[in-house]
């Protein structure tokens, strides 16, 4: 996952922080979120302090000096082809759907360091996106494929929604090993957070504990959002779990029906708890149901300490 960082972040390893990377003066260390950017987007010009070891820079093919550790260059199509220094095992290659002709699939197709960088500026980017993506298929061109679009825009949900749409929809089909978002007007950390909800969504990777709650309804048998928030509270550093909230046993097991623990309304004041698909403990009173919850994670071994 890639992201831009801003001008005013090139001199301040603070503000790091949006991008998942904690910076302590006092003890001169790094703390790393689980969402935390795998690369940063430098343009033409390096940051003036020393990144954590897991953030790789990526600067333009022109910029970049092949002898700095953990930075990888960023071509252009036409950079790349006259390229006299290469790094040895990654390189980042910028194409649209429009440079992706037979001859230039043909000479891509065998260069193990490549990485295409897709991009599209047209307004339906995903349909484009997908057309490019049975370009590579129909030539047989395996190379990792990182969906790079720009957002333009200071509005939040416009971001999210578009951001979600354009590349979620080829993610979700198996198209895009990851994704690179720029929206120089929206918060760092939203961003960050929105790229790794997207690709979580999508489960191209995993970085949070997953939960799916039922809508509510008529039947449901408790505070829906209170429960939500309190199970959330006590589970959300558990990354990878899946679990099922649901307000009735009625319809709730077959809607949470791939959650690893399922906690679901069973009668008044009573709760049932899955293991999978499976009923665990029936109709234990409300009050001692997180509890038993929380016994039940560590029973199957997918319980951590909070750190
Ligand atoms: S799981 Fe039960 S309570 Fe929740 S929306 Fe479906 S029917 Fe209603």
């Amino acid at each position: 996952m890639a992201l831009d960082i801003h001008d005013k972040l090139k001199d301040n390893p603070l503000e790091l922080k949006g991008y998942g990377y904690e910076y302590d003066p006092l003890l001169d260390k790094w703390h790393i979120r689980d969402m935390a950017a795998d690369f940063v987007y430098l343009g033409d010009e390096d940051v003036q302090y020393e990144l954590p070891g897991t953030l790789r820079k990526i600067l333009n093919a022109p910029s970049w000096q092949p002898d700095v550790k953990g930075s990888y260059p960023l071509f252009t199509l036409a950079e790349w082809q006259e390229a006299g220094h290469k790094h040895a095992v990654l390189n980042f290659v910028r194409v649209s759907i429009h440079d992706l002709t037979a001859e230039v699939l043909e000479a891509l197709r065998n260069e193990d360091t490549v990485t295409l960088v897709l991009e599209s500026d047209n307004e339906a980017a995903m349909p484009e996106m997908r057309r490019a993506f049975f370009k590579l298929i129909e030539a047989k061109c395996q190379l990792p494929v990182i969906l790079k679009r720009d957002y333009p825009v200071e509005d939040l949900d416009h971001f999210l929604l578009h951001s979600a749409t354009d590349t979620g929809a080829l993610l979700i089909d198996g198209m895009g090993d990851g994704i690179w978002l720029t929206a120089q007007r929206v918060f760092p950390q939203k961003v960050n957070d929105a790229a790794f909800g997207i690709l979580q969504a999508s489960r191209t990777r995993i970085s949070k504990t997953e939960y799916i709650s039922c809508p509510s309804c008529g039947r449901t048998l408790f505070d829906l959002e209170e429960t939500t928030a309190m199970i959330r509270k006590a589970t959300n550093h558990l990354k990878g779990v899946k679990i099922g909230i649901m307000g009735c046993i009625v319809n709730g097991p077959g809607e949470m029906a791939d959650a690893d623990y399922g906690y679901v309304g069973s009668g008044p004041g009573k709760i049932t708890l899955y293991k999978g698909k499976e009923v665990v403990k029936r109709a234990i009173p409300s009050e001692d149901a997180l509890d038993e919850l929380i016994e039940l994670i560590k029973q199957h071994g997918d319980w951590v300490e909070q750190g």
